[in-house]
Order: structure tokens, then sequence, then C-alpha cells
């Protein structure tokens, strides 16, 4: 049996090159500093330190470097007869560092198991007074919706959970919220209690506790309130504090130290070696704080600390400032002025020489209000293209905290810091003075942590994580947003600065597909192709790494043909409602480019509108499809100018995919035809059946639909094996079958190659092989369309020639104004469309056809607006539109 630590050592040695000398780890390469300056114990590492201790400062646990390592306890250490506890001793020791001898046999190992989800882990139990129990899920805890349970039916309301290793009555009691935390604490020599969580105020086992002093006659011990740093914690203990001495207990309180990007609990601290008898006395200043009866009361108790004449403060969610007046102080303890900072520094702890000196502090001083809020900068953010940068704040009250940011020209004088405050929280006020503020943020601010950006929603090839509103999805696993909004992702720390598009994912349950038979009944093949290039979109910055490119999609279809609810049911898996896509040729250039830069790995959906405006007339795109030829390679479509100091332009690489959905296929030119794949949707063969099958589909909650995206980005690694693997052999096939034009035989080798990722990666086991088959065919099919369309005109330029020779077959009708020898078509538009019409003939806008016939190939264009002498009318001069006469 390999245990956890020797992983670790060898972890450590591999991934961040430590060597071994004696009994310490050292030169491991800092994730921080990147210098060669970490080191930890070689036989029981832990806590790894960076040695640049001023310049860097790096401390971090090896849980947190090697999370993989410490999640799976009981498939490392084997339950045995001899051993029923293994899973759970080894959790206790090396994954809590707790010593277990002092608790053996108060707890044991034990099975939990979540029916809803269908899953199980072991469990590390401890059992509580009157048959009851709490236990802690110790099997990769973070499938489970809680990672602790209390016996079922068990009330614990008013007790606690002693630890055994106390003494028989002692004089101090320390009570803590958790039980580990309780274990920490006792192995530095202080007794112990756990009240489970910091609501369960333990009256009943206090008075058993108090009847027990009574019966020895003893005095009671003086309760330590040792509860968590944070807001719960807090106000309990000042309200416990209040009940316990009511009962007669003399009360104090404790505190682990505040950290901004931690909470760090008893266990915590003890793992980091920082509960020596010093850490300890500091934890107990920290809680005399809390408990403090009003501000100057706080005041007085840190000046008896730091000696320091004027400093701010936070006390009861405001912010104070404390100003002593020492020629008042050096006249109540009778030194010179001058003295007296030399006099408090000369006594340890002046309590011991005067009893009054609180007194005397308290009567020399003044303390006033700053600001009724708690303010706090935690990091810093930048956007690095703009150059524009935040401190993101937290402005707490006691009634509630809001996060916001706060740019640094607001927070260099009072006139700008005090409107800004006013806007993010009512009532919150500024009224210190500028020199006040300065001080407060210079060391908020000082050395302040950095928190990474990026300008778009979704993946980030950069630091390789999926970030979204509120999850990111890195190497397989989501996590959410932390309260200070960011995501910390392994050691990595980021988030986006883009607000929009919100994506709702469910990454809580398990994923449900029971959809996919209905949308394989209505959509059939040409749906699964569709949803396959969907899915693909999801990788397609790693994919443009493999190939190059991404293909365009594009999905044509009559009105009533079902894009729309295709397409909208397409976005709710990936957390998307109601939302189809944008009319490029409704929006203004700034918009459109807007919409291409503010997300990645994700479709941009380029949809028809209404085409018919206001006065019934005919609109047509003016969208020119060939400028996003670029963006199939992830090239920039446009550099944007931005307002930062410089005259840099930037232009964003494209991170996402196209999707173009129309009623009739687009015009453009070749390059961009041959980057499309396209479908034509028709209304042949709907029923009824199969409408209110649809409309089943569009029922079903975007917590379930969007199950379909999370699957995907958590599976990233197989699913882009199996597509590796699989995009060469279709495309050696597509190129045998005879499909020689490279680009289309790889965008539909692509689409293939995806095909088997939804079947394997996505809806396995769900999606049957003859579906998957079927799709890959009808892949085939499309590709030899696309070749021969690329061989063929428009469609409707197919048409305008149909209508062109059946106009000029009529009798009386010649269109073409060159004689009939001259090899060459001249045609007058004004005039073909008008005789066009009386013969009943319907087709598009002139200056959309005339944008189209540019690229005719049956009769190649020439030029257009050409003065004729015209064949038809007698020699007189008209303007023509020529072009080659084809062959037949
Ligand atoms: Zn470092």
């Amino acid at each position: 049996m390999t245990r956890i630590n020797d992983k670790v050592v060898d972890r450590l040695i591999s991934d961040y090159g430590f060597k071994v000398s004696g009994d310490w780890l050292r030169e491991g390469r800092c994730p921080d500093c990147s210098k060669k300056s970490l080191f930890t114990h070689s036989t029981t590492p832990r806590v790894v330190k960076c040695g640049r201790l001023n310049k860097c400062g790096m401390e971090v646990h090896v849980k947190d470097l090697f999370t993989d390592l410490f999640t799976d306890w009981s498939a490392t250490y084997k339950q045995t007869d001899i051993s029923p506890n293994a899973a759970a001793d080894a959790y206790l020791a090396e994954g809590r560092g707790l010593s277990i001898n002092s608790v053996k046999g108060s707890y044991s190992q034990e099975q939990y198991t979540n029916r809803e989800l269908g899953i199980s882990s072991a469990t590390v139990r401890f059992q509580l007074p009157n048959g009851g129990w709490w236990e802690r899920i110790i099997d990769k805890a973070d499938r489970f919706p809680r990672k602790a349970n209390l016996k079922y039916g068990y009330d614990l309301k008013g007790y606690w959970w002693w630890h055994p290793a106390n003494t028989q009555l002692p004089t101090e009691l320390w009570i803590t919220e958790g039980i580990f935390d309780a274990m920490a604490l006792n192995e530095h020599g202080l007794d112990t209690v756990s009240s489970i969580s910091c609501s369960n105020f333990p009256e009943h086992s206090l008075y058993e506790l108090k009847s027990q002093y009574n019966k020895e006659k003893r005095t009671l011990p003086t309760l330590v309130w040792a509860y968590d740093p944070d807001k719960a914690g807090k106000d309990y203990t000042k309200k416990y504090v209040k009940l316990a001495e009511s009962m007669g207990f003399d009360c104090v309180a404790a505190q682990p130290p505040y950290e901004k990007h931690r909470q760090l609990d008893w266990n915590d601290l003890h793992e980091m070696s920082r509960l020596t008898p010093e850490h300890i006395e500091h934890y107990r200043y920290l809680g005399d704080l809390l408990t403090a009866t009003s501000a100057t009361a706080a005041a007085v108790i840190m000046y008896m600390h730091t000696k320091r004449t004027s400093f701010y403060f936070e006390y009861n969610y405001r912010t104070w400032w404390f100003e002593l007046d020492t020629k008042a102080l050096s006249t109540c303890i009778g030194v010179d002025k001058h003295q007296v900072g030399a006099y408090m520094e000369s006594v340890s702890d002046s309590t011991d020489v005067d009893e009054q000196m609180p007194e005397f502090v308290k009567s020399c001083s003044t303390v006033t209000e700053l600001c009724n809020a708690k303010l706090e900068a935690l990091y810093f953010q930048r956007n690095e293209i703009t150059d524009e940068s935040w401190y993101f704040m937290r402005v707490a009250t006691a009634k509630g905290a809001v996060t916001t940011t706060i740019t640094g020209d607001q927070l260099s004088s009072p006139s700008k810091f005090k409107p800004r405050l006013l806007s993010v929280y009512a009532g919150v006020f500024w009224t210190g003075a500028a020199g006040q503020l300065d001080i407060i943020m210079r060391h908020q601010t000082e050395a302040l942590k950095e928190v990474k950006t990026t300008d778009f929603i979704g993946y980030s090839k950069e630091f390789g994580a999926y970030i979204f509103n509120d999850i990111a999805v890195h190497k397989g696993k989501s996590v959410s947003i932390n309260e200070q909004d960011y995501f910390k992702l392994g050691r990595l720390e980021v988030k986006s600065l883009a607000n929009s598009p919100m994506m709702q994912l469910n990454t809580k349950d398990k994923p449900n597909f029971d959809w996919w038979p209905k949308f394989n009944k209505v959509r059939g093949d040409y749906g699964t192709v569709v949803m396959a290039w969907w899915l693909g979109t999801y990788f397609a910055e790693q994919i443009r790494g493999i190939d190059r490119s991404f293909p365009f999609f594009e999905l044509v279809g009559q009105a009533g043909a079902g894009k729309s609810r295709l397409l909208e049911f397409l976005w709710r898996l990936s957390g998307r409602e109601d939302y189809e896509g944008f009319d490029p040729s409704k929006a203004t250039s700034v918009a459109i480019y807007r919409e291409f830069a503010q997300v990645s790995n994700m479709p941009i959906a380029l949809i028809e509108g209404d085409r018919n405006d206001e006065d019934g007339k005919k609109s047509y795109s003016k969208f020119e499809w060939d400028q996003l030829k670029d963006a199939f390679n992830g090239r920039s479509i446009r550099s944007r100018g931005v307002k930062n100091n410089g005259n840099d332009t930037y232009s964003p690489p494209f991170r996402a995919a196209i999707m173009i959905s129309q009623n009739e296929p687009i015009q453009a030119s070749e390059a961009m035809l041959t980057r499309l794949l396209h479908i034509r949707l028709t209304r042949e063969g709907q029923t009824l059946e199969g409408k209110y099958i649809v409309d089943e589909l569009d029922r079903i909650p975007l917590e379930v639909t969007s199950q379909f995206m999370v699957k995907a980005i958590r599976n990233e690694e197989a699913i882009l094996q199996t597509y590796k693997e699989k995009v060469r052999t279709y495309e050696a096939f597509y190129h045998a079958a005879g499909i020689t034009h490279t680009r289309i035989a790889l965008n539909h080798a692509q689409v293939a190659a995806m095909v088997d990722c939804l079947h394997l990666h996505v809806l396995d086991g769900i999606m049957t092989d003859e579906q998957a088959k079927t799709a890959k065919s009808t892949l085939i099919k499309m590709s030899e369309q696309r070749v021969a369309r690329l061989s063929n005109d428009h469609p409707l330029v197919e048409q305008f020639w149909e209508i062109y020779e059946y106009l000029d077959s009529l009798a009386d009708c010649n269109m073409n104004h060159y004689a009939a020898d001259k090899k060459k078509i001249a045609i007058n538009l004004p005039a073909f469309y008008k005789i066009a019409q009386s013969e009943g003939q319907r087709l598009p806008e002139q200056t959309e056809m005339k944008r189209l016939l540019k690229s005719s190939r049956k009769h190649k264009f020439v030029d257009s607006n050409v003065p004729v002498s015209s064949a038809v009318y007698k020699s007189k001069t008209v303007k023509c539109w020529v072009f080659e006469q084809g062959a037949d």
C-alpha cells in the first residue's frame, strides 16, 4: 500500500522539481514567483513555503497542490478486518494532520449512500450525546450536496461533542464550531468541545457541566468561544457570550486570524504550525476586539496592544479613527509628554503596572467615525487591452455587504470617493478627511493581489479553462464563483469582465438526456449533424489548434421549416433561454463586432430577421458575408481602435464559431462557400405529432437541457482524444470517396468526428450506433452536394437564367440587346424586370439580384452598366449588364 505521503513526495519532486536534502525537500519551483525557492519537510510534507519570505511569501498546503491525491480515501486505504477504520484513520492523520490516538474509540468508519444520486462514500463518524452521531464524507466529497451529515432524526440542539482527552474539570474550556477544530486545538494543550454548528448554543451540556463543578465545589471554568471568523461565527459569539454569562460562566473569545482570500480554521492553523502559545495569545486578542462592548473599548484594547497613538480600525461594521492626546496621558500617568512613548514601550503589559491604564487611555483619547460601513479592498483587476483597472472592494454594513469596483481615481480623494460609495450602497457615507482616506487605502491596497481577467465569456486558451458568469470548468471539474467574485482554479485566479451573454449551466445534478429519442424522431439525421457541429463549437479553439480551422454552418429553410425552434433548442443545450441569434443586417458594425468578441467556444448565430420592413418592402441583407472568411481560421475579422493611452489597435482573435440561418442560401465568394456546411430544412413530412414533440422539447427546463454543455466540457479531454483519433481517418475516407476539395473534405470529416464524440462521450448509452452511422452517411451526401454547389450558380441566379430563357423564347420579347452572333448577352435590367413582371415571373429585388449576378457562372459576368447599341431598340443606346454567352 502506497501511503499518500509517499505519493505527495513523488509529485513534489516530479511536478515542482524538489530535491531531497536530509529531512528537507528544497529548491522546488515557486508557482507564484517562479524562483527555485520552495521548501518543506521530506518525511511528512504538509505546508509548502516559498523561502523568499518578504518578496513572495507563498504558502500552500499540499492538499491544494495535489487535490487529486486527497479525495478518494477508501480507494487508497482499504478497509480490512484488522483495520476497519483504515480510510477514516488516514483521513484524520494524513488529510487533516491530526493525531488519532487521543480520539481512538470515539469515532468509526462508516458508509454513506445518497440514493438520489446513486453514489456512496466512506465517512468518519463521531458519536454524540443521546445516541446521535455526526459524520464527514471523505471520498470525493464534492460530489455530494453536503459534505457532512447528522444522524437522521437526531436533535443535537443544546449539546456538544466533548473531546475524550479533556482533563476532568478544566479551568478553561474552548468551544469551537467543528470537531476537527476542537481536535486541532486539543493537540496544543487546550481542553475543547465542539458545538458542531455555530447556531447551536450548547445549553444542556453547559448545565450538566455546571452541576458537576457545583458537586465538586469548584469554580466554573472560563469559556473561550472560538468560532469561525465569518459573519455568522462572529454574530453568534457575541450572542453566546451574553447567554453563557447569564448562566454564571466567565466568557472570552478567540478568533482565527482573518485573511482576505481564504478562511483559516483552527485545523488549518494547526497544519501551518500557527498554534504556538504566542499565536494563541494573538487569537485571544482578536477575540477581545470582537467582544469589546463599544468602539472606544475596542480602541483602547488595540492601543494597549499596539501602542500606536493614532490608527483606523473597524468595529461593528463601521470604520473609526483613534487619536491619543499624549499630553493628557502624560499628566495622568505622571511622566513627561515626550517620555510617554518610551514608557509605554518599556512595559509589556501596562495593566500589570497600572490597572487604571485603560481608563487613562480612554479619557485621553478621541474615537470618531469615518464611515458607517467596513471597507475592504479585496483585489486588483485590470483589462490589459484597454488599460482600464479597478480595485474590487467589499462594502459591509451590519445589514449586509456588496462587492463593487472602485477606480484608483475615485479612491484618491474624498470628493470622488463619497459619491461613489453612496451610489454602490444606499446610505453609506464617508465622513473622514482626505489624510485618513489616504492612510486607509494605502494600507488596504499595498501588495494587493491581482486577479487575471478575460474580456469574453467562454473558453480561454491562455488559461485552459471555460469561464462563464457564475461557474468555470477547468480540467473536467466545475468550480463556482467565490464570494469575492472570481474563480480559483488551482493556483489560477481569474474572472471574466464580460457580463453577457448570461449562461445558466446546471453543474449539480446527474445529467438526464431523456429528450434525445424525441429530438431524433423529429429532427432525424440533420438534427444529429447540427448537434454534432454545435458540440464541436464548445471545442472550436482546441480544434483550430489541431486543424487550424473550424467550419461555419449554414442552416437554410423556408419560413415554418423549423429553423428557429431548432436553434432555440440548441441554445438551451448551452444554457441560453429564449434566444436564437442576431440579425447582422440590422446591427451597427460596432454591435456586430462586440457580439463577435464577447464569446469563445460557442456559436455566434447570425439569423435573418423579418425580410419585410415596415412599408412592406423587401429589404435585403447588406451584410457582406465574405468579411467572415478569416474567422474560419480563428483570425480577427476586424481591428477596432481602443481608447487607451497609446495608438494601439486591438484585434481580438475570433474565438467562436459561426452559424448562419437564412431562408435562402447566402451569396458569397467561392472561398466563403467552401467554408460552410449546409443543410436545407423543408416543411415536407411535418406532422401534428411532430409538432407536439417539438412543443414538448421546448418545455424541458433549462436545468435539464444545459446539462448537455456541462457534460461535454467536463469531458473535454476524452472528446478531444476521440476527435484527434477519428478526424484523420474520416478525412482520408472523404478523399478516397472522391471529395478531393481539401477544405470541404476536412470540414465534413471534422463534424463526422464530432458525431462520434457526441455518441461516445455525451449521449453515451442513449444515442444508438445506427443513429451515429446514418448521420455520418448524411454528412457524406452533404459534402457531395457542397462540391456540386460550387460548380453551379446560386439558386436565385439559376432562377434568373431560367426566366431569361423563358422570356427570350417568347415570340415578341428579345431580351438580349446584342446581335445573335456576338456570343455575349446584354440585358437591360429595368426592362427585363418590367417584362418579367408582366409575364408573372417573380424575381428578387434588383439590388439583391445585381449582387448575385456578379457571381454568375452559367453565363459568366463581364461588366455592368455598359452602353450597348441595342439590337432590340434599333441601335438606340441602352445601359446593359453584360455576360459571356455560356455553352448550353
Ligand atoms: Zn515564491
